[in-house]
């Protein structure tokens, strides 16, 4: 296999192996792609993935067949463009870029003008005619190259590039002269010297592969491990290089680079998006250090902006970038996500990719590029990532609610946020550990800016356009955003900020629109979303090709109407505990746990039946005749007692007890380990009155809805935490006799089902025998990964975080399921409940339900359905629908 590929020219691009990304990464197989189709690509190589690995692996050693390899790699640059690698009187130069599987923030991202030294500077100048760009190439050569390769403080070069202009009394870079440029070089040389004790290297060979090496070497770093450990991408997949002859944007005012979209990837409207800088490196773009113009005229004309757009400043190679879109479009029948840049008029595209897109925009493109006869229902589908749908289910900013607007950014991530200002990344994160909603405020962020962003419900950014850094790392992660916000400054020592002359400290709240960029004072009221349009249209087309039904999770009325709204066909899982809590009776459920006997908890449980009752009444008319599981009452009984002195106080009134007696009970009451406690169906069978209690208010308000005419329920009861099957068989019976009892009282049977929760290794054993008792299962992969695991859910946060680091679990077994471990034991329980059941139903209610990978593997086992929480319903519907394509 080849360790290296070149692409444009006369380059072979038949291997299939160069266009997989898992061999040459994202941008080395979409280059050879456009290589291919013949568009113009500056000619270039790509190291593969699997080089990287090795050297990673080896010592960061290089193989003497890479180094051959690179060597006739470069020689194909040099006869393509006609120039030598280090020829002092033409040099070629070339770009050094990473390049994963995926898109990755984190890792090293660009050297540009590598191959420039004290000769083949002045070789630059005299063959472009242009020393003011030469020198000025060079410096900044210098400085990324000390940045990103040597490891040098950026912040050294800034300074002294800052202290040149002041002595010249320039306010921008493009007052400066060559001769100033040539005098920074010699600046930014003795500063590297100074700090490494050794000169900047003069041998352009060692320049390259000092960059190749830290292109392998950023592959590790701290920022790319955060950002693999928040995206799920595995480490051991490498990155690519690509090495690529420089084309300049900055050799004059016929001379630009941009970034550009197909369509617009904040909206998804059919519209050419992007924006543009004359005379510029493509780094000026990106970092926001000078403000982009629009690309096109209609979107300079609504924007009201003045400097002309790419479409009237260079109509020609607008005309061409505009050709290639269309073509880019229908090749990868996709979006697509553009760099290019012009030297003298020429155009030449030096990226495609995917482009990263809003929840909105992604159904939007979706939908109507089925309607183009682009893609089909099928890939519609498959293309919208069901976890992004999160975005679009959270309310929006309510438009007639008063709005105090500080200032106006750029829109550039959509969604409404509140929070407290925090100005740094690590204190996002630590006030978000503590469950506060806080809105990250930068001048920009760059990529060690990661975990404070995902810890923000909002960005901030006062610099930088819509592809700067927050833009898109925010657009990626479905966090509101506002960039380019000019008018706020931000005084760090003080902790606070000015926006357009009104002053804010750390901790005010403040609200942002990502929809229009507005940034405003205290919190606004939000609205829901719209569940129509494009939404409504692929939900369809998922519900038509998935096989598992999706239900909810719910347990007040509120909840289920919102729950049939997203799509619920039916309650997977009503928590009856939940309605304990309640105000109104939580005083009769205490009374209940602390009475001395049967009697006395008789007479509480008398006070909840009606209070029952009419709970699920109501939600049995709310869900119309579809099923619903109810889970008779489940947690350890001391989770309901009093806290603190005032709360006894009540309850001794309510109950005529004297408080020493309610606490001395309370302690009888105490567990140590209360999860493997006196919990879930041993609570039935010690205290059968309270689900027999449970199981009557079932049944009458079944028949009460029933003989009320609407449509006729289907309860499923169910049994949590049974570890056997004489466990269910016993309170089967309960349910069956209190069912009996009911129906001859009102005259008017209703079909039920009793089943069981599997929760617990012993029951997935024993599932073949519990089948035998209970019509379905539900599995409760909260209590069977903590079970399985020997993991407590409710203390896991302290040390799982570091294990998911360490690779000893890919994600959270809590959050998506541990599929090689409580997997095996889900399957084993599937196939031996169906062995002795055939029809038995068979679902899951834990967490994962609304996990689009675990509801994969649940397809794979063959459930009838996932019930998810109300709002991860529609992610539910789509990802089943993905599962079964
Ligand atoms: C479970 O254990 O997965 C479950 C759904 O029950 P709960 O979360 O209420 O314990
Ligand atoms: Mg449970």
């Amino acid at each position: 296999n080849k360790t290296v590929y070149t692409f444009g020219g006369a380059a072979d691009h038949s291997d299939p192996r160069q266009k997989d990304k898992t061999v040459t990464g994202g941008k080395g197989a979409n280059l050879a792609e456009m290589a291919q189709i013949g568009l113009p690509v500056p000619p270039g190589f790509t190291i593969t993935t699997e080089e990287c690995v090795s050297y990673l692996a080896g010592g960061s050693d290089f193989s003497d067949a890479l180094r051959n390899d690179v060597a006739a790699a470069l020689r194909h640059i040099e006869e393509t463009v006609g120039k030598r690698f280090g020829d002092a009187s033409d040099p070629l130069l070339v770009s050094v870029r990473s390049g994963a599987r995926v898109s990755m923030p984190g890792m090293m991202d660009t050297v540009l003008n590598l191959g420039l030294n004290d000769e083949t500077v002045v070789g630059l100048a005299a063959i472009s005619g242009d020393e003011r760009f030469a020198w000025d190439s060079y410096r900044r050569f210098i400085q990324m190259y000390s940045d990103v390769v040597l490891g040098l403080d950026h912040g050294l070069f800034e300074e002294a590039l800052e202290i040149a202009k002041e002595d010249k009394g320039f306010y921008s870079d493009t007052e400066m002269e060559s001769e100033d440029w040539q005098a920074l070089v010699g600046e930014y040389k003795g500063i590297v010297e100074a700090e490494r004790g050794e000169p900047f290297p003069q041998d352009v060979h060692l320049q390259l592969w000092g960059a190749i090496a830290a292109v392998f070497d950023s592959w590790d770093s701290d920022r790319a491990k955060v950002y693999r450990r928040l995206n799920d991408i595995p480490g051991d997949w490498g990155t690519a290089v690509n090495v690529q002859a420089m084309v300049f944007g900055n050799m004059g005012d016929t001379s630009a680079t941009g970034v550009a979209f197909t369509r617009d990837p904040a909206t998804g409207d059919k519209a050419y998006y992007g924006e543009y800088l004359i005379n510029a490196q493509g780094e000026d773009v990106v970092a926001g250090i000078r403000t982009p113009q629009y690309l096109t005229r209609a979107a300079r004309e609504a924007a009201g902006a003045r400097p002309l757009s790419m479409e009237e400043a260079m109509p020609e190679a607008y005309a061409e970038l505009a050709q290639v879109f269309d073509l880019l479009e229908k090749h990868y029948r996709d979006m697509q996500d553009i760099e290019f840049t012009v030297e003298r008029g020429k155009l030449w595209m030096l990226q495609t990719r995917s482009g990263k897109r809003t929840a909105k925009a992604a159904l939007k493109m979706a939908v109507e590029m089925v309607g183009e006869g682009l893609i089909d229902e099928t890939t519609a589908i498959l293309r919208v990532d069901p976890m992004a749908l999160d975005q679009l289910l959270h309310p929006t900013l309510d438009p007639a609610a008063p709005r105090d607007v500080l200032t106006t950014g750029l829109p550039a991530s959509p969604g409404a946020a509140s929070g407290k200002i925090v100005l740094d990344s690590d204190t996002a994160e630590q006030l978000s550990g503590r469950g506060e909603k806080v809105i990250l405020v930068r001048v920009e962020t760059s990529p060690e800016d990661i975990h404070g962003m995902h810890a923000a419900t909002g960005i901030l950014t006062a610099r930088g356009g819509m592809t700067s850094h927050a833009a898109v790392v925010a657009r990626g992660m479905g966090r509101p955003c506002v960039s380019g916000a000019s008018a706020v400054s931000i005084d760090l020592p003080t902790r606070t900020l000015r926006i357009a002359g009104r002053e804010l400290k750390e901790g005010d709240t403040l609200t942002l629109d990502g929809a229009n960029g507005q940034v405003m004072a205290g919190e606004v009221r939000t609205i829901e979303p719209e569940l129509a349009g494009d939404f409504g249209i692929l939900m369809e087309w998922a519900d038509r090709h998935r096989r598992m039904k999706v239900r909810t999770n719910a347990e007040t009325p509120a909840d289920c109407r919102m729950a049939r709204q997203f799509g619920a066909e039916g309650i997977g899982l009503c928590r009856t505990e939940h309605m304990f809590f309640d105000a109104d009776r939580i005083s009769a459920v205490r009374q209940m746990i602390l009475a001395e006997d049967e009697k006395g908890r008789r007479v509480a449980l008398a006070k909840l039946l009606p209070e029952q009752r009419a709970d699920f009444r109501q939600i049995f008319e709310v869900m119309a005749g579809l099923p619903c599981t109810i889970r008779l009452l489940d947690p350890p009984l001391h989770e309901f007692l009093p806290h603190g002195d005032a709360e006894f106080a009540d309850l001794a009134e309510a109950t005529g007890y004297g408080v020493d007696h309610l606490k001395r009970r309370a302690n009888e009451l105490h567990e140590f380990n209360p999860m493997l406690g006196h919990r879930g169906c041993r609570l039935g069978i010690t205290y059968p009155e309270i689900y027999e209690m449970q199981a009557r208010a079932i049944f009458e308000a079944a028949c009460a809805v029933a003989q009320g005419g609407a449509d006729t329920p289907v309860p499923e009861i169910m049994i949590p935490l049974v570890a056997t099957k004489r466990e269910l068989e016993l309170l089967k019976a309960l349910v069956d006799r209190v069912a009996k009892q009911v129906f001859e009282e009102c005259g008017c049977p209703v079909d039920y089902l009793v089943g069981t929760m599997i929760e617990l290794p012993r029951a997935a054993l024993m599932a073949g025998e519990i089948a035998e008792e209970g019509a379905f299962f539900s599995f409760g992969t909260n209590d069977l990964t903590q079970t399985t695991l020997g993991v407590s859910r409710d203390d896991s946060a302290r040390f799982l975080a570091p294990y998911v680091e360490k690779g000893i679990f890919a994600r959270d077994p809590f959050v998506s399921l541990d599929i090689d471990g409580v997997g095996q034991l889900v399957r084993m329980a599937a196939e031996r409940g169906r062995a002795t059941r055939p029809d038995i139903k068979l679902g899951i209610c834990g967490e994962h339900g609304g996990d689009p990978a675990s509801i994969a593997f649940c397809e794979e086992v063959g459930l009838d359905y996932v019930s998810a929480s109300p709002y991860r319903v529609p992610i539910a519907r789509l990802a089943a629908a993905q599962a079964a394509l």
